[in-house]
């Protein structure tokens, strides 16, 4: 039975029938993303209730989100609903709420959701909460250069790339227009490439001919990084052949490039060459991640050490050291393979852990021996640089170019949640493919609030 330990809302509201077997060993999960979800789905045959609660009602599916920031597709293409996904599963409760404490002693979490919060006790916890945006110590860049996390991101992201365009439209200082039609994105791993990737393909191939005072395939695309190589997880191939990919669609790549200053009309950069500023009030931050607070917390409530990022460094199995009862999944930890190799921060990472903690669940209240270790198997790493042009590593094989291109969309098609995202995903790339158009450029503020204060 799931005991509400403490409540502010309305008594009954969300509580149903089905789990009230006063029993079953009660497993909450925190976070409905791939790790969160994907346990949760994995015990839907166990004797268990689950309690999932989630930050949002819905189930973000992170890669496309620069999808939903570039107007190819909507939020609702690539966040469905819990509840919907979970309706047939008849041992969990979904609970709108952010978790903000967990009580270890007690073994209680209490959420917070708008006007409300509550506590409800676990007998095995999985905390999925993800990562967070990370600045690297500078997070007052963030007001000039936000990150893409989450779907209100995501938007303002669009109304920033869409709205420069029409605000450079409107203007008659050659520098102002140059200044609005000049994109900067920090950090050359999948994201930063993608989304650097889609606002060329925006500026050369969807918009010219819509505008008659600007050329928006003049448009300057900068893509840049501390590093060296963009796609660095790629491999040196991949890498030179995603560089190469990049030019050929207009973004200017800077490597070796180290953003120490960003405001509202330029972002400052030290390179090999010394220091350099560039003028653009459209600036986008795709490095680095961090872990939530939840996890920082839980790790100072347990004693788990973290790594630089505030991941909590767990067991081999998952479980937060000195709890077994506690299990920590996806983003928010930092785990090794077995060949000792950081486990990455994608979603496949999280999906496996996932279905590996509801596992051992499931073999604990079995009395089966549990299994030791968390067994990482990577399936590939998938990068989108434009129309025709990805970059796949599968370890056994890489692929670059329109194969890659075809793989890359039936590997994020297939791995949507649920047919209608599937298929309305599906049409979307089809008009876009066939027309050059998207579908879902509807903006709210144009430029964004802070750039064009
Ligand atoms: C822009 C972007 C592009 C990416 N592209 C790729 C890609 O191409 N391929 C790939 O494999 N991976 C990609 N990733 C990484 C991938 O999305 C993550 O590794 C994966 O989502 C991690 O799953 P998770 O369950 O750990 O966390 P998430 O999927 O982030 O889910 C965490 C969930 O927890 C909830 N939550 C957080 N804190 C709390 C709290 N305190 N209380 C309650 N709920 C909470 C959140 O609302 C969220 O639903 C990308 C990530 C981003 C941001």
């Amino acid at each position: 039975m799931i005991r509400i330990v403490s409540r502010e809302f309305r008594p009954g509201s969300q509580y149903g029938e089905g789990m009230d077997n006063a029993s079953r060993h009660r497993v909450v999960v925190v976070g409905a993303g791939f790790g969160g979800l994907f346990a949760t789905k994995a015990l839907r045959r166990a004797d268990v209730d689950v309690t999932l609660i989630n930050g949002t009602p819905y189930h973000l599916f992170q890669p496309l989100l620069y999808q939903v920031a570039t107007g190819i597709l909507s939020p609702g293409e690539i966040a469905p609903p819990v509840r919907e996904i979970l309706r047939r599963q008849r041992n969990v409760k979904v609970l709108l709420g952010t978790v903000t404490e967990v009580d270890v002693e007690h073994r209680t979490v209490t959420a917070i959701a708008p006007g409300t919060s509550y506590k409800v006790e676990y007998d095995s916890l999985i905390v999925a909460a993800g990562a967070a945006q990370s600045y690297f110590g500078n997070d007052q860049f963030a007001e000039f250069a936000p990150g893409m996390k989450s779907i209100d991101d995501a938007l303002e992201l669009r109304g920033r790339i869409f709205g420069a365009f029409e605000l450079a439209e409107l203007e008659t200082d050659p520098a102002a227009i140059e200044r609005w039609l000049t994109f900067v994105v920090v950090g050359a791993g999948p994201t930063g490439v993608e989304m650097a990737g889609q606002i060329a393909e925006l500026a050369h191939r969807t918009l010219p001919g819509e505008y008659k005072n600007i050329d928006p395939s003049q448009a300057r695309i900068v893509l840049m990084d501390a590093l060296d190589t963009v796609l660095p997880s790629f491999g040196d191939h991949l890498s030179t052949a995603a560089l190469r990919q990049l030019h050929k669609i207009g973004v200017e790549v800077e490597l070796g490039t180290k953003v120490v200053s960003v405001d509202s009309d330029g972002i400052e950069v030290e390179t090999v060459r010394g220091h350099q500023r560039i003028e653009t009030f459209t600036k986008i931050w795709a490095a680095g991640v961090s872990a939530p607070s939840l996890s920082r917390q839980l790790a100072e409530r347990t004693g788990a050490e973290t790594d630089r990022a505030g991941r909590i460094k767990v067991n081999p199995d998952c479980t937060v050291p000195g709890h077994p009862e506690i299990f920590a999944i996806g983003d928010t930890v930092a785990i090794k393979a077995l060949d000792g190799s950081p486990v990455p921060g994608i979603a496949p990472a999280a999906k496996q852990e996932g279905t590996f903690v509801a596992e051992t669940i499931r073999r604990r209240l079995a009395g089966k021996a549990e299994p030791r270790a968390f067994h990482y198997h990577h399936q590939g790493s998938l990068a989108q640089i434009g129309k025709r042009m990805a970059v796949i590593d599968f370890g056994w094989i890489k692929l670059r170019g329109a194969l890659a291109w075809w793989l890359w969309g039936i590997a994020h098609i297939y791995f949507l949640v649920g047919v209608r995202s599937r298929l309305s995903v599906a049409l979307n790339w089809l008009w876009i493919y066939t027309r050059n158009q998207r579908s879902a450029r509807l903006i709210t503020s144009a430029g964004g609030e802070s750039a064009i204060e």
